[in-house]
């Protein structure tokens, strides 16, 4: 199987893409970095 990576989608012009391994993926359509997944933890406590 192709390691393709993680699936993203750009939230900027909805392409979908895979980052090929790669932590820091942009969009190839129009460069945009997808933001970080936010998980809902907002609180500022430190583990
Ligand atoms: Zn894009």
């Amino acid at each position: 199987m192709a390691e393709l990576g993680q699936k993203h989608e750009c939230p900027k012009c909805g392409v979908k893409y895979y980052d090929l391994g790669n932590a820091d993926a942009k969009c190839p359509k129009c460069g945009v970095e997808e933001e970080a997944p936010d998980d809902g933890s907002k609180d500022d406590s430190e583990k």
